[in-house]
């Protein structure tokens, strides 16, 4: 994905600060990507860096059968942060990760195997994960896969009940697709997932590994469905950059998570940046910012395409979740982008530029990145 620029000039990345990163040759870059909604807060941020230093330098490492304050803090806070239902917090290091724990729960609790995914959906490269992900680039030649796993077209209410039956173990659904394009779900569409698979005891599992933790404006991608999933996992920005996933569950699926288990879970320095990461979007309310500088970039993106000034189809996402769907393709303007105006971002699919920058990111950004983009002739 990165060899975009890496076949024309290596970015080496040295030094982060804020929206900014820097490379080994001193140049400053505006990020709208390169970290993958992995730092909320920013790169190299004050806070996380010492909580991190003060855990390291008292306790770097306890197995997760004891007890530990920092553990027990993060995981307080996840539960007090999770949606309604969802306090059972289970704590690995990768999104991945959180979602073969997903999937164990789910078949373990409804004694049920098949799972049901989206067309387009990504959930990661672990072979459970790997299973209910749909693009054939990620899964080729790594079969066979997980049996009993159905795709379904996302966004297609009667497709997805039809497919949901006594035989569901779960549903896994992103609320916005990111990697398949960034195509966010209807609330109905949601709507009718829970139903489904309400209807016949099987677990819904909402994935908001990039969807989650405010960047949608709300503090969760399915909030405005008012529905109540079974499973929401998470990962990327939890921990502002350092590696942790969480799967959250609802009592019924709790009852077998004891079986599963992750020696580096939970480890105190990256407890401490858990907690102080879900602190700091909330005393900041980066989720308001997020709406207010996503509608912001939106707005300025299709007033671009009304001025034909950017030769792009759609603007699609919400919050500073964003794709700009191209009417061509995207990876010679993420060259410009990053070699002639020290932007980074990233695409999703041939056509899409994808944005999604810290949440700590201002206009004054969005108008650098305009500006850029207008340039590069997008
Ligand atoms: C990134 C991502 C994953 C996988 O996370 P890893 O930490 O790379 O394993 C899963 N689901 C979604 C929606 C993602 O964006």
């Amino acid at each position: 994905m990165s060899g975009f620029v890496f076949s024309q000039k290596p970015i080496e990345l040295v030094g982060g600060e804020g929206v900014h990163l820097l490379d080994a040759d001193g140049t400053r870059y505006l990020d709208f990507g390169a970290s993958y909604a992995c730092v909320p807060l920013g790169h190299a941020d004050p806070a996380i860096a010492s909580v991190v230093a003060e855990q390291l330098a008292r306790l770097s490492y306890a197995h997760g059968s004891y007890p530990v304050p920092s553990r027990k803090a993060a995981i307080d806070r996840l539960a007090s942060h999770a949606p309604p239902g969802l306090g059972n917090v289970w704590l690995c290091n990768s999104g991945a990760e959180a979602v073969e724990a997903a999937i164990k729960f789910a078949r373990s609790a409804t004694g049920a195997s098949t799972l049901v995914a989206a067309m387009r959906g990504f959930h990661g490269r672990t072979m459970g994960a790997l299973s209910v992900t749909w693009r054939p680039e990620h899964r080729a030649g790594f079969g066979p896969l997980l049996e009993d796993v159905e795709f379904v077209p996302y966004g297609d209410p009667e497709a997805l009940e039809a497919a949901v039956d006594d035989d569901t173990a779960a549903v896994i659904l992103e609320p916005i697709q990111g990697e398949g394009g960034v195509h966010p779900a209807t609330a109905s569409y949601l709507q009718v997932a829970r139903e489904a698979t309400e209807e016949v005891d099987a677990a819904l599992v909402l994935d908001e590994i990039q969807t989650g933790l405010g960047r949608t404006g709300d503090r969760w991608g399915h909030e405005a469905a008012g529905i109540a999933p079974d499973v929401v996992t998470l990962a990327k920005g939890l921990a502002n950059g350092l590696p942790i996933g969480a799967t959250l569950v609802a009592d019924w699926i709790a009852a077998d998570a004891g079986r599963h288990g992750s020696t580096f879970a939970g480890t105190p320095p990256v407890a401490a940046a858990c907690s102080t990461t879900l602190e700091q979007l909330e005393a900041r309310d980066l989720a308001a910012r997020a709406t207010r500088v996503g509608d912001y970039l939106r707005d300025r993106l299709e007033a671009a395409i009304d001025d034909g000034d950017l030769a792009a189809r759609e603007v699609r996402g919400r919050g500073l979740l964003v794709g700009v769907e191209l009417k061509h393709d995207a990876a010679p303007v993420l060259r410009s982008l990053a070699l002639e105006h020290n932007i980074l971002a990233l695409s999703a699919g041939r056509t899409v530029v994808r944005l999604l920058p810290p949440l700590t990111v201002e206009e004054g950004h969005v108008d650098e990145l305009l500006a850029g983009l207008v340039e590069v002739g997008a």
